[in-house]
């Protein structure tokens, strides 16, 4: 499957329509898999990235020194985030995908915020045009791909 520009907007309604199916008829272990990233990331709801050694590991070994987005110096800008490309409010099932998974700066993932990916890149195109080839790069594409398969 082909993942250009002219089918995203398709591949986003697909994925929002299994979401708000999935939305509507959370399982147990959806809520679950929601938990388990909490454990996995973070210790003492401590919102500081990688508070357990597995994520601090995990963030480095899926980053460099530099936020993909901005390209600022992690150090500079207050050090590593793990965002989630498809929120997790909408997809808790997703919450501990790492296809889902992104290293990404504080600054930036506050100005991500809750935006749905297709948003995202959409509001990149609009305000930061010229980071938007390079946001382009980290699309969810494997993950989509299984979305469309699991339909
Ligand atoms: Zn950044």
């Amino acid at each position: 499957m082909n993942l250009d520009n002219k089918d995203l907007k398709d591949l986003f309604a697909l994925a929002d329509e299994i979401g708000k199916k999935r939305y509507h008829k959370l399982t147990p272990q959806d809520l679950e898999d929601y938990r388990q990233f909490d454990r996995w990331r973070y210790i003492d709801g401590n919102y500081k990235c990688g508070t357990t050694a597995v994520s601090q590991q995990w963030a480095r070994e899926n980053s460099d020194w530099h936020c993909p987005v901005c390209g600022a110096k992690f150090a500079t800008v207050g050090g590593r985030t793990i965002d989630h490309k498809l929120p997790r409010a909408q997809y808790p099932w997703l919450s501990l995908d790492f296809r889902n998974l992104w290293v990404i700066c504080q600054p930036c993932n506050q100005e991500k915020g809750e935006r749905h990916w297709y948003e995202y890149e959409h509001y990149m195109f609009i305000y930061h045009r010229d980071r938007y080839a390079d946001i382009q790069l980290f699309r969810p594409r494997e993950l989509l791909k299984s979305l469309k398969a699991r339909k």
